[in-house]
């Protein structure tokens, strides 16, 4: 920091009662009293710690679960916190505003100490502000880690924002989100039958549409099955076209070759796809 100077604040608290935080129910039997150290704002260029005296007290409920309490002081810290509100909130602000690294270094320049860490627990800590249910909806499910572990991410596609992340992909988890969020008209999704049959249960009334995403690249998918199924035809065809200007490519593959799926090909689909490019190369060189 750059003071080492500080102020220490000796605080007591003079309430008489307080209300049981389980119960609600009000008490004057002080049991005790201790006490609690918090840092707050700095004050000039001194580090600013309040030794706050606070009570103990007997709850009077005897239905009551809390036999003992501390008193709460909700506009100064909450229970069991070392910070007061109003230095928790500068925190929270500098580290939304710069991020855990910049903001942990300004505040070391400013006398407020605080780690890297800190400053992302206490953005962490935020309650996300309330979205307002979309109209249109994406659902699709992302990997926390690949193969072994998913969720379901949903997407605001009007504004194009991220709303919610759920922690798995089952049906049961998205029915229980779409339920308490009413209100959704049009859903986009891939082809998932646990989606389909979650969104039918959970918003019936939206409608269900395929995202542009999985219809390209089914579309890709169909496409290549075809082109592979008659790719000696395909070859003939295309020689024929180049045959008057262009040197004749090279041999068209056997039928047994064409039968296997690409993604079991493996070398042999590699080195197809290089002939494919020093092909491709030989005829730009020539003017194609
Ligand atoms: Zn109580």
């Amino acid at each position: 920091m750059n003071s080492n100077h500080q102020i220490t604040f000796h605080v007591s608290s003079t309430q008489v009662f307080a209300c049981c935080p389980v119960c609600n129910q009000i008490t004057h039997r002080v049991h005790s009293r201790y006490e609690r150290t918090l840092r707050d704002l700095p004050c000039v260029d001194f580090c600013l710690t309040i030794l706050l005296q606070v009570c103990k007290f007997f709850c009077r409920n005897e239905a009551c679960k809390r036999c003992i309490f501390t008193e709460r002081l909700p506009k100064v810290a909450v229970p069991w916190a070392r910070k007061t509100i109003r230095f928790a909130e500068h925190l929270t602000s500098i580290g939304l505003a710069l991020g855990g690294a910049a903001a942990a270094r300004l505040s070391y320049q400013i006398n407020y100490g605080s780690s890297r860490n800190t400053m992302l627990r206490s953005i962490a800590k935020l309650e996300p502000p309330p979205a307002p249910t979309p109209k249109i909806l994406g659902v699709d499910d992302f990997a926390f880690q690949r193969g072994h572990h998913y969720g379901t991410i949903l997407v605001d596609l009007e504004h194009h924002r991220t709303i919610a992340l759920l922690p798995d992909r089952d049906a049961k988890t998205l029915v229980a989100w779409l339920e308490e969020h009413p209100g959704v008209e049009i859903l986009s999704r891939d082809r998932s039958k646990t989606y389909k049959s979650a969104i039918s249960e959970g918003a019936p009334n939206a409608i269900q549409v395929a995202d542009r995403f999985h219809l390209l690249k089914n579309l890709q998918e169909v496409l290549e099955k075809v082109f592979h199924s008659n790719y000696p035809a395909l070859k003939s065809v295309d020689a024929a076209l180049l045959k008057s200007e262009v040197p004749e490519p090279h041999a068209p593959e056997s039928n047994e070759k064409s039968k296997v799926p690409p993604d079991e090909q493996g070398p042999r689909s590699r080195a197809h796809r290089l002939n494919n490019y020093q092909q491709t190369h030989a005829l730009k060189q020539q003017g194609y």
